[in-house]
């Protein structure tokens, strides 16, 4: 391995203890363009290696991951603050992803037979083939550090391409565990590397790299788009949302109220798909403010040790607390009422108490923009038609949830504008690999998961063979009056579908 040239170190804390547990050297942006020409150098071999032999390297990697699950928890634990319960989350996704793409690929990006659509291209014999982008770049946030990382690189390797990633300089060292085992106790291709740094390693990556997905706020991808568009590198973009939660009249309540409260405060609210802003029809919204108030007092919350014992963990960022924080104290200054917390959790670590807010309006920043903390307001509307212009009434547009009874509740779904829409259910669009999964409106371009969750790695090209081999064809020099004649018969016979006579 090529070493690092080492610029400066990144010190990672325990958001949970307020503990440092490690430096990692940041990668200076020749050491980003040197990682990226080594894995190019390596991976013409391994496309060569057919999705039979990619598929059996990262099986490989999958049982390495459920071997080592417990291990991985405790660093992604360490790193983010995470409670052990939702730390333990990551791998089996890893798995899931590994075994849908190593069945699928093939399928969704393997050479395929074109149906002619006319008489004039039944002529040839029509082939589409998929070529994985040498190199795919991965910028990632710390909110689910491995997921949003190796998750997305699992089908760009299943297409062929190698892969650099750069994990968020908050919680860089569950990723670079796992690729230290593929090089090392896996001895997987070098076609899987980390690097390590802020904006100016993502920069290099950008710069460098043949496809660019980032996972991260709707302003740094911005500017991601921004500067792949100098070298007219292709982007994928998975944002931040404002996700709505629409309860309907005749809902059951309490599996609405407790997948409200999980919704919320999953990883303390971290999440691009957590729930924030509740749309409560009249008649059902007294009893589901106070099952929700029950439900969020009585989640425990603190620094888990080697067993699972707290709901919620600490909060990663410093600053993405204070943001919370601030949000929370000016809508409150504004008029919204606290039922439940409301204020910082005590320390050493992070934490922020998990919060329930109604009484809140538009122009306050706790509804109008992302929160991503363990915080969700309630909003009591008259009717379904108001639930779903308010749930609408968003920049963002990444996934929604709707609870009522089924008809009515599939009903509304269809109506909300966003790239996932849970019936009666939470967050389980994303563990469907199957399903794809984007944004609306500034919560992103493009899609994981699912088909285009890997053919979105590769550039496709039309391969095109006559069945008979002729010594000229119609439409090739040189042009004569009566083959020019013979052309506009077929074509207008063609075009027409054979309605027009041969020769009008
Ligand atoms: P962020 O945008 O601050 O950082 C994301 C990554 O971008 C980090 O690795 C960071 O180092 C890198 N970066 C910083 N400056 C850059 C630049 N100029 N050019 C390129 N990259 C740069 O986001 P974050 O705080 O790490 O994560 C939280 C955000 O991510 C939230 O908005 C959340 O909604 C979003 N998110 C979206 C999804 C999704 O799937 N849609 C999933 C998780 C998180």
């Amino acid at each position: 391995m090529e070493s690092a040239t080492v610029q400066e170190e990144i010190e990672v804390q325990n958001p949970a203890t307020g503990e440092t547990i490690a430096s990692v050297p940041v990668d200076s942006t020749d050491s980003v363009a040197a990682t990226v020409a080594r894995v190019r150098a390596n991976q013409p071999a391994w496309e060569e290696l057919g999705f039979k032999g990619r598929r059996e390297w990262l099986n490989k990697l999958r049982d390495w991951l459920l071997d080592n699950s417990d291990r991985i928890a405790d660093t992604l634990k360490s790193e983010t603050g995470k409670v052990r319960a939702e730390a333990t989350l990551e791998t089996p996704y890893l798995a899931d992803q590994i075994n849908f793409y190593g069945s699928k690929a093939e399928k969704f990006i393997g050479e395929q037979k074109i149906r002619p659509n006319s008489p004039l291209s039944a002529s040839r014999k029509l082939r589409l083939r998929y070529s994985p982008y040498p190199v795919v770049g991965l910028i990632s946030p710390w909110n689910f550090p491995l997921v949003l990382s190796l998750g997305d690189a699992i089908p760009a390797l299943m297409a062929g391409a190698a892969v650099v990633m750069k994990p968020s300089e908050v919680t860089p060292l569950g990723l670079s565990e796992i690729v230290t085992a593929w090089q090392e106790e896996i001895g997987g291709p070098d076609v899987l590397a980390v690097v390590n740094g802020g904006a100016e390693a993502a920069t290099a990556l950008i710069d460098h790299s043949d496809f660019m997905g980032f996972t991260g706020s709707d302003v740094t991808g911005k500017k991601v788009m921004a500067r792949a568009a100098e070298t007219l590198t292709p982007v994928s973009l998975e944002l931040g949302g404002k996700d709505p939660m629409v309860v309907l009249e005749g809902a059951n309540l309490e599996r609405a109220a407790n997948a409200a409260a999980w919704g919320g405060m999953l990883n303390s609210g971290q999440m691009c798909i957590s729930v924030e802003r509740i749309y409560v029809e009249d008649g059902a919204y007294e009893e589901f403010v106070r099952k929700l108030k029950d439900k969020v007092d009585e989640l425990s919350q603190g620094a888990d040790a080697d067993v699972v014992a707290c709901d919620v963990g600490a909060m990663t960022m410093e600053s993405q607390l204070a943001k919370v924080e601030t949000q929370v104290d000016e809508a409150v200054k504004a008029g919204a009422t606290v039922l439940v917390g409301g204020k910082r959790g005590e320390g050493p670590g992070q934490f922020y108490e998990p919060t329930v807010l109604i009484d809140v309006e538009p122009g306050m920043s706790v509804l109008d923009d992302e929160t991503f903390g363990p915080v969700v307001t309630v909003t009591r509307v008259a009717n379904e038609d108001e639930a779903i212009f308010r749930a609408n009434d968003s920049r963002y547009g990444l996934s929604a949830s709707v609870f009522g009874p089924r008809g009515r509740a599939e009903k509304a779904a269809r109506r909300i504008e966003a790239g996932a829409v849970n019936v009666n259910d939470m967050i389980f669009n994303m563990l469907v690999p199957s399903l794809p999964m984007g944004g609306w409106k500034e919560s992103g371009i493009g899609y994981r998961n699912g088909e285009y969750g890997i053919r979105k790695y590769c550039r496709s090209s039309a391969i095109v063979s006559p069945r008979l081999m002729t010594k000229s064809e119609p439409l090739w020099y040189p042009y004569t009056p009566s083959r020019q004649e013979l052309v506009g018969k077929l074509t207008s016979f063609i075009s027409g579908r054979g309605k027009r006579r041969f020769g009008k």
